[in-house]
Parts: C-alpha cells; sequence; structure tokens
C-alpha cells in the first residue's frame, strides 16, 4: 500500500511538467491559430511590445508568479487566465494518476487526457465563437 501510494506520487512528479507544458501549448495554439497565424514562428513574444520571451519566461504558471504577472519588457499585465489554464492542465493530468496511477495506469492516462482535452476543446469553442461574435 504505501509502495502503490509512493508510486503514484513519482509519476504523478512526471505528470505535473507535461500537464502544464501541454497546456501552456494549447494557450498558444488557440492565440494564434483563429488569427491565422503560425503556431511554429515567431518564438513566444509579447503582443504589446513584441519582447521575445528568453527560457526563464516560458516556464508555465512559475513565470507569470516570478514576473508578479507582468510582462519584462513592457510591464503590461498578463491575462491571469493563462496560468491558470496551465495549471488546470497539469492538474487534469496529474490527479487520475495521483489516485489510481500505478494500479490503472490506462485509466489513469485515459481519465487525464480525456480531461485534458475535452478542458481545452470547451474553452477553446467558447474562445474562438466569442471573438467572432464580437466582431
Ligand atoms: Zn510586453
Amino acid at each position: 500500500m504505501t509502495g502503490e501510494i509512493l508510486c503514484n506520487l513519482v509519476g504523478a512528479v512526471f505528470l505535473l511538467p507535461l500537464g502544464l507544458a501541454l497546456g501552456s501549448f494549447f494557450e498558444l495554439v488557440l492565440d494564434r491559430l483563429p488569427r491565422g497565424e503560425s503556431v511554429l514562428w515567431p518564438p513566444s513574444h509579447c503582443r504589446i511590445c513584441s519582447h521575445r520571451l528568453g527560457p526563464g519566461e516560458l516556464i508555465p504558471v512559475l513565470s507569470y508568479l516570478a514576473q508578479h504577472g507582468r510582462c519584462a519588457g513592457c510591464d503590461t499585465p498578463i491575462d491571469r487566465g493563462i496560468p491558470l489554464r496551465e495549471a488546470l492542465s497539469g492538474a487534469a493530468l496529474t490527479l487520475p494518476w495521483a489516485v489510481v496511477g500505478c494500479s490503472a495506469p490506462a485509466v489513469a492516462l485515459g481519465v487525464g487526457t480525456g480531461a485534458l482535452l475535452v478542458g481545452w476543446l470547451a474553452f477553446g469553442v467558447r474562445a474562438v465563437s466569442g471573438r467572432r461574435s464580437s466582431g
């Protein structure tokens, strides 16, 4: 039993950065695709001042906290929803594994990935349709 809890926690520690990174990636995709921009180029930058984000500014959630929620180039506040959705993505992938990961890995990954995709799909549809109706 203790071994299984440990096993679940170790797995969760590995999944958390993956979930955060996926959240960050979906955030970028949803920001760019509706505008017809490339997902791959240019590298992440501030929309206000074009300041290109360095490696230390690209860490999901932590960079936001380290910069007190502001762009390092122009001090413009960054949307609070961004780190929130990144954190939720991390939690979506991690929590099922933390509960049943080592006894039912397929279930844990299935539920985690499913929650992640459904959540982003729902948010994406809302964001894109909202943008369209507001002109
Ligand atoms: Zn900026």
